[in-house]
């Protein structure tokens, strides 16, 4: 018999041999079924291999993240065996999962292949699906392997084998089609209720511009149909909201080719709704303590060999400037953190003046190959809304609870609910490779993860996900589609105090190091922007629309009563505009619509006898007429609510 631990850490007694299927069957009927691979001593396993010795197990199902890239891999076998039934003769490179789906590299030989295809091959995927053919897996020889694939004329799999060592290749055959594959899939091809082939594209060989160009299929499968259906309505919502559509449809940024691909320019709206968020954390800031700094956008090349950019990032970075001295060169900032420690230094410290906490809406510079821009969520000029905190290790877990709080508070004003926070830690087997003594990473991973339990966080603990420098907390939030995106992170730093031999005077009277805090609630405006956008498809909270009224006259004859009531409006501090265009009202109404201006205030004969004015809501249509006086109590109300 053998040991069994599951997750809650309970312990149940097996036969030796059995498998994560039989495990789960011997829980539920109902699990089994939706059992789709098994997590053995943290390696993710088919549910069918045989578990040999006492073993951790945890049963993977649609739910969780490996049963969701179990499955989607073993949609793209699926999809190979429908290739290969349909064109004999394709050869395949390779065929893993992604984030939403699968994609299989495949060469046609001289066949043209289009999107036309796609319904074809999606109907013989449902067809092979239902035969319900189990993934059977077979350890092979490399002598074997290398057989099989000259036989069958696939120069891709041979050129993945020749770095294979022997003893560790395994095929997996369902249907009629074998590949190399080190695994693990799911039982069988039965789980596969849906399937929507998604895009074509290009692809080299290997990534090797000098290689053949393959043909990569795309594509997404469900255990139901239903999935499909949601998923496929989720992406229609998501082309709405697009923050570079919405952008320009609102007037918020442009970019222009002439001042350089990924270097956004903010336009009036764009920079007044950017404003309205630097200020409301500059003043949530300067409550929790932070002093404000403003460094250059550019550094010495001495700095970043201190700080030790200039070696990691130097090559592939933007190049220096040169200035007409010799020798002389400077990096646009790709960080503020160099800056921010020697602003550091600029007096001595002792234990009592800590923690010092330097804030600075800093502008960095990094170079994103083209291809990777994207809108304002990947750019090559940004501006972090950064902070960071100089503390003794005793404040460590003081500090993060305080930076949770202002992060918390961020999401809260900006209606982000859903969210986790992501704590990586080292990797307990390999300590060696990180940087700081022991006693501090242990000192700061439990105030880390106290400091997450005493706000009451839902926290995901990773292992061997800190950097070499510090352990880390993210914020990752789900946006209003269910889109995960990594937003504030609260990082500690053992690294940049040491290079930079920052110090201060402990009560013992000896020198002493800082432990260093960076945290980025926002991340970057840029970024931050982009998914608020999409958050909330452009209908900002009340407090944060660039215009929060729109003044709409029916005719110009009441243009004049109109300028007095925007000018007893805009004495507060509330924002707004008039539509003086000579046109009818319904369409100044859909014009301010699609503005998504929160309120339109119309006025006419009637609204100007009576000293009113009528008022509609963006969304939701007419809320009867009151006094100019009236609507600016409730904004107001509304704002600071
Ligand atoms: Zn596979
Ligand atoms: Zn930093």
């Amino acid at each position: 018999m053998i040991n069994i631990t599951l997750p809650d850490g309970s312990v149940r007694q097996y036969e030796k041999g059995t498998t994560a299927y039989q495990i789960a069957l011997s829980i539920s009927e109902g699990l089994a079924r939706n059992v789709l691979a098994a997590e053995v001593n943290g390696e993710v396993w088919d549910a069918s291999r045989p578990i040999e010795a006492d073993a951790s197990v945890k049963l993977l199902t649609w739910n969780d993240n490996a049963g969701k890239s179990t499955f989607w891999h073993s949609s793209a076998h699926l999809m190979a065996e429908a290739l290969e039934a349909l064109y004999p003769g394709t050869k395949f490179g390779i065929g893993p999962a992604i984030e939403t789906g699968f994609y299989y590299d495949v060469d046609f030989g001289d066949r043209e292949f289009s999107s036309d295809d796609f319904k074809q091959i999606e109907d013989k995927i449902i067809e092979l699906a239902k035969a319900k053919s189990e993934y059977v897996r077979k350890p092979v020889s490399k002598a074997e392997a290398v057989e099989y694939f000259t036989e069958k004329g696939d120069e891709y799999k041979l050129d993945l084998i020749k770095d294979l060592p022997d003893g560790s290749i395994t095929f997996y055959t369902q249907g009629n089609f074998t590949d190399l594959c080190r695994g693990p899939h799911i039982p069988n091809t039965g789980f596969v209720k849906a399937v929507k082939l998604m895009n074509v594209a290009g692809a080299y060989w290997r990534g090797d511009e000098s290689r053949k160009q393959l043909t990569r299929i795309y594509g997404v499968t469900f255990p139901k149909a239903s999935e499909l259906s949601d998923y496929l309505k989720m992406i229609e919502e998501a082309k709405k909201r697009d923050h570079r559509k919405l952008g320009k449809e609102l007037e918020l940024f442009a970019f222009s080719e002439k001042v350089g691909m990924g270097l956004p320019l903010w336009l009036p709206k764009g920079t007044a709704l950017r404003e309205k968020l630097v200020n409301f954390l500059q003043r949530a800031q300067v409550k929790a303590g932070y002093e404000q700094v403003i460094t250059p956008h550019i550094g010495h090349k001495n700095l970043y060999v201190t700080s030790g950019h200039y070696d990691k990032y130097g090559a592939d970075s933007f190049q220096p400037i040169k200035t007409p001295q010799e020798g002389e060169e400077f990096f646009l900032k790709p960080m503020n953190c160099p800056h921010h420690c020697e602003i550091y230094k600029t007096k001595p410290r002792s234990y009592k003046d800590l923690p010092v906490r330097f804030a600075e809406f800093g502008t960095v510079y990094r170079y994103e190959q083209s291809g990777e821009l994207h809108g304002l969520t990947r750019v090559r000029g940004f501006t972090q809304d950064d902070a960071h905190l100089f503390c003794r290790p005793d404040q460590v877990k003081d500090e993060f609870k305080k930076v949770i709080d202002l992060v918390l508070y961020v999401f809260g004003a900006l209606g982000f609910e859903n969210f986790t926070a992501q704590v990586s830690l080292r990797d307990p087997e390999n300590k060696t490779k990180y940087i700081g003594t022991d006693e501090n990473w242990q000192l700061a991973e439990s105030a880390i993860i106290e400091a997450a339990a005493e706000k009451g966080l839902p926290t995901v603990v990773e292992l061997g996900e800190a950097a070499f420098y510090g352990p880390k907390l993210d914020f990752m939030v789900k946006d209003a589609l269910g889109r995960k995106w990594q937003l504030g992170t609260i990082q500690v730093d053992y690294n940049l105090p040491e290079r930079f031999e920052l110090e201060y005077t402990g009560s013992d009277n000896q020198k002493h190091r800082p432990v260093m805090i960076h945290r980025a609630p926002f991340g970057s405006l840029e970024r931050f922007v982009a998914v608020l956008i999409e958050h909330c498809a452009g209908n900002f909270p009340l407090w944060l629309a660039p215009e929060q009224f729109i003044i709409l006259p029916i005719s110009e004859k009441y243009e004049d009563y109109a300028k007095k009531v925007l000018e007893s409006l805009n004495n507060s501090d509330i924002r707004g505009l008039i539509d003086l265009r000579d046109e009818k009202i319904g369409r100044k109404i859909r014009d301010a619509e699609v503005k998504k201006i929160p309120y339109m205030l119309i006025i006419g004969e009637k609204e100007e006898a009576e000293g009113k004015v009528s008022l509609r809501k963006h969304g939701q249509g007419d809320l009867g007429s009151m006094t100019a006086e009236e609507f600016r109590n409730q904004l107001i109300k509304e704002i600071t609510v």
